[in-house]
């Protein structure tokens, strides 16, 4: 077996790196204030590679000065405990979930990170308002339901940045949230984010690559569902990809209304 590579931040934008993990292409985003500070978004998986978030940072002569984790999903509320004891912020909903389920949501990182990262997984305070009270630019919180329960998306206007969570993939065909059992939601959460995609230059997805792109990968989506929805069938070359197929039969299953769940 090899060894698996580490990924490092690389820079995206200005101000703006991405590292990929080695699982799913779980991406970590981290946005400088300008100050000598940056904003650690949804930083993933493995131990050593969540260690090696800080490590960049302290390479780049910056420091953790918040979190934000997109939604609720065991893989976007990580931590290490070199980015520090900052606010993790997350929507009010998230957090909540966090909370009253928490065994629910760290269950599948138990006996796959170390305990001290599940310790500390989830730990989460909520955002007030409307936008991320930090000292760098602007960055706006677009809520919906589309992934999962009160996710949210960052929107960082004078960037054109969108860091959009599972949410927007090249890797991922749309995954609903397990109670969203005829697309309807989804559906409704990916038109909600239509103008911000639209006006926004740099997307990040939280599996896959950061794309220059953002509206095609909308319109991909967007397609997929009328396909889907239409005629019980799509082209989507993500449907080839791992694990794809079982979630698009489960997605034809959501449009038929013959989902069990
Ligand atoms: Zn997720």
């Amino acid at each position: 077996m090899t060894t698996p590579t580490l990924l490092r931040l690389a820079e995206v934008g200005p101000g703006v790196w991405v590292a990929r993990s080695r699982r799913d292409a779980t991406t970590s985003t981290v946005v400088l204030d300008g100050h000598g500070g940056a904003l650690v978004i949804d930083p993933a998986w493995d131990a050593d590679e969540l260690a090696a978030i800080p490590a960049d940072l302290a390479a780049l002569g910056v420091r953790c000065v918040a979190g934000l984790a997109t939604h609720q999903h065991h893989d976007h509320v990580l931590w290490h405990p070199d980015l520090g004891d900052v606010p993790r912020w997350s929507t009010p909903g998230t957090v909540r979930a966090t909370v009253e389920d928490r065994a629910e949501v760290v269950r599948p990182l138990v006996g796959d990170l170390p305990d001290d990262l599940v310790a500390i997984a989830g730990r989460l305070t909520p955002i007030e308002g409307e936008r991320l009270d930090w000292s760098g630019p602007t960055a706006l919180v677009h809520v919906h339901h589309a992934h999962a329960p009160h996710h949210l998306a960052l929107e960082l206007p004078d960037l054109g940045l969108l860091v959009a969570g599972d949410m927007l993939s090249d890797v991922e065909l749309p995954m609903p949230d397990d109670g969203d059992t005829d697309l309807v939601t989804y559906r409704t959460g990916l038109e909600s984010l239509g103008d911000v995609v639209r006006r926004s230059r740099l997307l990040v997805p939280g599996h896959g690559a950061v794309s220059g792109r953002p509206v095609e990968r909308w319109d991909s989506d967007r397609r997929y569902l009328d396909d889907v929805e239409t005629r019980g069938a799509s082209d989507d070359p993500r449907i080839g990809l791992a694990g794809m197929a079982e979630l698009h039969a489960a997605n034809v299953a959501r449009a038929r209304g013959t989902d069990g769940s």
